[in-house]
């Protein structure tokens, strides 16, 4: 399973490289089976229940849905009430992570931020509490393994120089990539913009010199249909890679809106996600953009 492959493609006249980790698994796949892997990996007969919290259809929930049904744990999952049909008819990855078995609790919204605050203080010694996202130093170690299968790439691929470009939401995945390789690390802020982002990776420890923050002209809100998303998606389904619908779009907008500043190679990593695309494209059909 292990190194994943490398594909590439070829976009506005560049050749791109691209890390597949979307392809590990398909419920566990990308950045999320990296930040998971140490829990992956590790036996922890002791636990028997893992929790976490976020969006309702968050792809980091369907990544520990998966975990937790293969590890044969309860998985108690909280996040703020949606609105009745969600749960009715529930689809994308809330609909595979309660196949998984997931046991969704809703909060109101008013109490949600004192529930979550709860969880952490009245966790066992056998429940296992993973941040929003799946962002726990633990994250750290399965991103060093990617960075090294990222030299080996390049070493046996003798290639001098490259840039690899990886988009962010909390900015665990970028920070911990950026720390353990030394190569130029590319990122564009998703959730909140790039002051936001730094605060997030100020908090996993001191600032990496190698990773370089990128801004798109335009300003884009998280989990809103764009044509300019769409468009740049559809291109890339055209070279034969399908990538996701929430991060994806705007790191390669990004990219190519500073594609002259870059040289060498370019390495995107490929972050999964895309089972959260049927979702996502409901929103474009709603929005009357497909
Ligand atoms: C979760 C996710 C990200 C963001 O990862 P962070 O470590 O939270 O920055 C990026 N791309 C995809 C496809 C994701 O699922």
């Amino acid at each position: 399973m292990l190194p994943s492959a490398v594909t590439h493609l070829r976009l506005d006249g560049r050749l791109f490289y691209i890390k597949r980790d979307d392809l590990i698994d398909p419920l566990l796949s990308g950045n999320k089976f990296r930040k998971l892997f140490t829990l992956i990996q590790s036996p922890l007969e002791h636990i028997h229940t893992v929790i976490s919290y976020g969006g309702i259809q968050s792809n980091a929930m369907l990544s520990m849905a998966a975990l937790a049904h293969q590890k044969g744990w309860r998985f108690d999952y909280y996040t703020k009430r949606a609105p009745a049909h969600v749960k009715q008819m529930p689809e994308g990855n809330l609909k595979a992570a309660l196949e998984l078995g997931m046991c969704l609790h809703e909060i109101d919204h008013g109490a949600y931020e004192a529930t979550v605050r709860a969880l952490f203080s009245r966790i066992n010694p056998h429940e296992l509490l993973l941040p929003q996202g799946g962002s726990d130093p633990m994250a750290e170690r399965g991103m060093a393994i990617l960075a090294d299968e990222i030299k080996e790439w390049q070493r046996e691929e003798g290639i001098d120089k490259l840039s690899v470009a990886i988009p962010s939401g909390t900015g665990a995945s970028a920070y911990f990539l950026a720390k353990h390789l030394d190569l130029p690390v590319l990122t564009t802020p998703l959730i909140g913009d790039a002051v936001y982002l730094r605060a997030q990776m100020d908090a996993l420890g001191p600032p990496c010199a190698n990773l370089h923050l990128i801004e798109t002209k335009q300003r884009y809100r998280f989990g809103t249909p764009y044509q300019a998303f769409l468009s740049v998606h559809q291109t890339l389904r055209e070279t034969g890679v399908v990538f996701d619908l929430l991060y994806a779009p705007k790191m390669w907008l990004a990219l190519l809106e500073h594609l002259s500043q870059i040289d060498g190679e370019i390495m995107y990593i490929h972050s999964g996600g895309v089972y959260g695309n049927a979702t996502m494209m409901e929103r474009y059909m709603y929005a009357k953009m497909v």
